[in-house]
């Protein structure tokens, strides 16, 4: 108790209050009606909340063709969409990225294929695991190829298709290291044997997944490779043919060119990521995502007091305190407090105290440095926590740096709580 204070329960005391609860009752029972639907559905998403992610549609569009035009005449390109586009956005982001020149479209779920099927899309989708048997009819019935690698598959999946007077295409998943997924390079031969007896099955192609394509050290990388390229020669000497081969992911597709057979599959670099240092040289990508917000609080905090949770950073007294509606529940990584940057007029102003569940506060320096005009910060300003404003850039390749983590987990960290404009 402070002060001897318990809260002011009985309110008949005050001379001018009123029956809150009672009031709160009647309020609940009644729809205020003058607002309408459609006015109410007017209001635009970035209007409601001052937090959303623009996506460059261009950006995905020029990484496409820039990676196309590096690939041998007759070399499809996969566009790996995985993951919504690696938080970009599938549809979006595979449309734009069919009409810059790729053919094949990867998800990693049955619901992914799905969803892009009911958008519209009809160019052929790989899915890059094995579904459950029991998600079958949706392949069929949606058309999306399935990577196979047990026997029990893909006899389910072939008397299914044969049931209903249809193919059963799939690629086949080859292990040749990672050990993750897929058939044991020296086992292929036996796989396709145990399982060819069946009409319906129609091998579409085979594939493997580098484990170490972007890393600096490459004899891991060409072991793999050629595991991959016995499986595949020990496929055509018996006679039969593998479909298209494809084991490149961004990584791999940049740096060993040779190694890019039948198809690519395109993912981080897609979105305008380098998979490592290896690949800056190789070829100009432009980051498609941006992270934006706006003020929705500014004060000055005396020197020594603290800002956010546990009070851990203290106002060296120069500086306004700015609060943006951004926090780790929209994917800016509580790893990342104190160690990232936002953009306001072009100038970085640091990330300071804990970022919380929903907002997170930035500090305005506001001494003056020769001749630059100090900052003014205003509610409802536009504030960059991903992306370049004026010269100036926070990346995500930064963050994942100070996170500890890689682009790919911070990219798709940006959660559906803030619009996606496309741009
Ligand atoms: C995710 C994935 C890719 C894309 O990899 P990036 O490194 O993002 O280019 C390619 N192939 C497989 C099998 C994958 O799972």
């Amino acid at each position: 108790m402070i002060n001897g204070f318990t809260g002011f329960s009985n309110k008949d005391k005050f001379q001018y209050s009123r029956d809150v609860s009672a009031r709160h009752e009647q309020d609940a029972r009644r729809t205020p009606l003058e607002f309408n639907d459609a006015q109410l559905d007017a209001i635009p998403e970035k209007e409601r909340r001052w937090s959303w992610v623009e996506i460059d549609l261009g950006a995905i569009r020029h990484n496409t063709s820039e990676v196309k035009r590096r690939l041998r005449p007759g070399c499809r390109l996969m566009a790996v969409v995985k993951a919504d586009a690696y938080g970009h956005g599938a549809v979006q982001c595979a449309k734009a990225s069919l009409n810059a020149g790729a053919e094949w479209l990867g998800v990693a779920t049955v619901d992914e294929g799905v969803e892009l099927r009911q958008a519209g899309i009809t160019q052929p989708i790989l899915i890059l695991a094995e579904p459950p048997i029991s998600a079958i009819p949706l392949l069929l019935r949606h058309r999306v190829t399935p990577a196979v690698y047990t026997a029990e598959f893909a006899i389910a999946y072939a008397e299914m298709a044969d049931a209903h007077g249809l193919r059963a295409p799939f690629h086949l998943a080859i292990n040749t290291g990672m050990n993750r997924i897929g058939v044991r390079w020296d086992e292929v031969m036996e796989f396709v044997l145990q399982t060819s007896f069946h009409r319906a099955l129609v091998l579409d192609g085979i594939f493997t997944h580098f484990a170490t394509a972007d890393c600096p050290d490459t004899i891991d990388f060409h072991l793999q490779a050629r595991r991959f390229v016995e499986a595949a020669t020990a496929l055509h000497d018996a006679g039969i043919d593998p479909g298209i081969v494809h084991c490149d992911n961004s990584a791999a597709l940049l740096r060993y060119t040779e190694t890019n057979f039948d198809m690519v599959r395109l993912g981080i670099a897609l979105y305008g990521f380098h998979p490592c240092p290896e690949t800056r040289k190789l070829i100009d990508l432009k980051p498609a995502m941006s992270v934006h917000a706006r003020i929705t609080d500014v004060r000055t905090v005396p020197m020594s007091e603290g800002v956010s949770y546990g009070l851990n950073y203290r106002s060296p007294g120069s500086v306004k305190i700015c609060t943006v509606p951004v926090g780790y529940a929209d994917g800016l990584r509580r790893a990342l407090s104190g160690r990232t940057d936002f953009l306001l007029n072009g100038r970085r102003c640091h990330q300071v105290g804990n970022i919380c569940m929903d907002q997170c506060m930035f500090e305005v320096d506001m001494r003056t440095y020769g001749t630059k005009p100090r900052l003014n910060p205003q509610i409802g300003d536009e504030v960059v926590i991903v992306g370049s404003q004026d010269g100036e850039a926070v990346t995500i390749d930064d963050m994942a740096v100070a996170a500890g983590t890689i682009q790919h987990e911070i990219a798709i960290g940006f959660s559906h709580r803030m619009p996606r404009l496309y741009v």
